[in-house]
């Protein structure tokens, strides 16, 4: 299907394509103030503003949706795919050494730039497929848009005011996560917990636990004070678990208490596995301490049975739900403060496509509320899924295998993409597990052939859904 003749348009136009992406990479179009007519600030405007120039120069229209997202499509036919990506970018950061965050280069086949691969950089090259069919003059049946956004990185709002305006297409794919194809982003839950109780004074006991930062983030540090035990006392305790878990705990007197700090990873809350929770070991320590048999003690022991150290699937909790297409639910538990007197605790749940409210949110309400605990409003959201059979992800696959020849099954993950909630939207590229492109971190580049290639996996796509049949 015009396969050819796409990989020499794409080939002979690449200069160009560079000169566009960077173009687009010399913007800052991080989040800024607000402004009359530039909703999220001057940098993402003047990107999107940039982007419309593009087009044009190509002999493209666009149509510009109050500087929150901007349109262009590829000829006059009803829509039936919209390629959705985005132009705003996540603060530059320090540590840069290739170059300056918004001076781009490239080098060593890598083209650097905050924004080159998220999303900048995949945002041309689906601008560049539909170029290439046009310019080709490859006949179409149905209509390509390409819905370019500048609010992604900070709750997607832009995305939200053109869909008010305007229905998704009947597929909608985004160049704004991994190849081959995510098909599945999985729901889940967020909650959280607290209790109060009387202070009692028996020892030993604990005085106060701190861990956690961030709900959606496994803690890398925890830290505990106990009254009434040695540090000889919880140093013994300590080393075995030290040896089983591959913490780290720093056992100190403080005043007349002892204190713990536990040293483990972090990680995203979607793949709990990938940390080394300090949180959930620091309780696993506590709770093997003799400790009085207090309300307040009892109450941490009935915590640490629901959400025990290194327990990533919410086995302890009764919602170990799982299926062949979307795999495991996954739990972590990520914040905890705890003193004398109230302790309050916050994990996140990212479920399976089987997890209904009865199998998962009741279980959690009911178990929390059987441990002495009062739960909060468990807030859930659902699962985003295009079936792996569907005509959408069939091509697409199709498409990713006959321009890379890698046979590859659709992806289900734990986070969101720009697509969560877009009905038949998809995830589709540009990044490929095995390149570390450093999304949001300095250095972030795409290569070269990542971006020649996704073009043509994009063209090939547009020809295989909306090509005359
Ligand atoms: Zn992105």
């Amino acid at each position: 299907m015009y396969r050819k003749e796409i990989h020499q348009f794409i080939r002979e136009h690449q200069q160009e394509m560079f000169e566009d992406v960077k173009q687009l990479l010399r913007i800052n179009s991080e989040r800024m103030e607000a402004e009359e007519g530039k909703p999220f600030g001057t940098g993402p405007a003047k990107a999107l503003e940039t982007a419309c120039d593009i087009f044009h120069n190509y002999g493209f229209t666009s149509k510009n949706y109050d500087n929150y997202v901007i349109t262009t499509d590829l000829n006059e036919k009803e829509n039936k795919l919209d390629i959705l990506a985005h132009l705003d970018v996540v603060p530059a950061g320090n540590d840069w050494t290739v170059t300056e965050p918004f001076e781009p280069v490239i080098k060593d086949g890598k083209l650097y730039g905050r924004g080159a691969a998220d999303d900048k950089g995949p945002a041309i090259a689906a601008f560049y497929a539909m170029r290439a069919v046009k310019e080709l003059k490859i006949p179409l049946e149905a209509g390509v848009r390409l819905i370019l956004g500048s609010d992604e990185e900070c709750g997607s709002s832009d995305i939200d005011y053109y869909y008010k305006k305007n229905p998704p297409a009947p597929m909608t794919v985004s160049p704004d996560a991994d190849f081959p194809v995510i098909n599945i982003e999985k729901g889940g839950l967020a909650g959280d917990f607290s209790t109060v109780y009387e202070e009692e004074k028996e020892l030993p006991r604990i005085i106060r636990v701190d861990g956690g930062m961030k709900f959606n983030v496994i803690p890398a540090k925890a830290e505990a004070l106990i009254e009434g035990l040695s540090c000889e006392d919880i140093k013994a305790a300590a080393l075995p678990l030290e040896a089983a878990t591959g913490l780290q705990f720093t056992i100190s007197p403080e005043g007349h208490a002892v204190r713990i700090e536990a040293k483990g990873s972090s990680a995203h809350a979607s793949e709990p596995y990938k940390g080394n929770n300090a949180l959930t070991g620091v309780l696993e320590l506590i709770t093997v301490l003799p400790l009085a048999d207090t309300k307040a003690n009892n109450l941490l022991r009935g915590i640490h049975r629901l959400l025990p150290h290194e327990d990533y699937y919410g086995k302890a909790l009764g919602i170990a739900i799982e299926d062949n297409e979307s795999g495991k639910t996954t739990v972590s538990f990520d914040i905890f403060h705890m003193n004398e007197t109230q302790l309050s605790g916050c994990f996140d749940c990212r479920a399976s496509i089987a997890a209904t409210k009865e199998n998962t949110a009741m279980v959690v309400e009911k178990v929390f509320r059987e441990a002495g605990l009062t739960p909060g409003a468990l807030k859930t959201y659902p699962p985003h899924y295009v079936p792996a059979d569907s005509e959408l992800v069939q091509a697409l696959l199709t498409s990713y295998h006959s321009i890379t020849g890698r046979e590859e099954k659709p992806i289900a993950i734990g986070g969101g993409t720009y697509v969560h909630g877009v009905p038949g939207g998809v995830a589709f590229g540009c990044a490929v597990a095995e390149v570390d492109n450093h999304m949001h971190g300095p250095d972030e580049f795409m290569t070269v052939d990542q971006l020649l290639l996704s073009a043509e996996i994009y063209a090939d796509a547009i020809v295989r859904l909306c090509g005359k049949k």
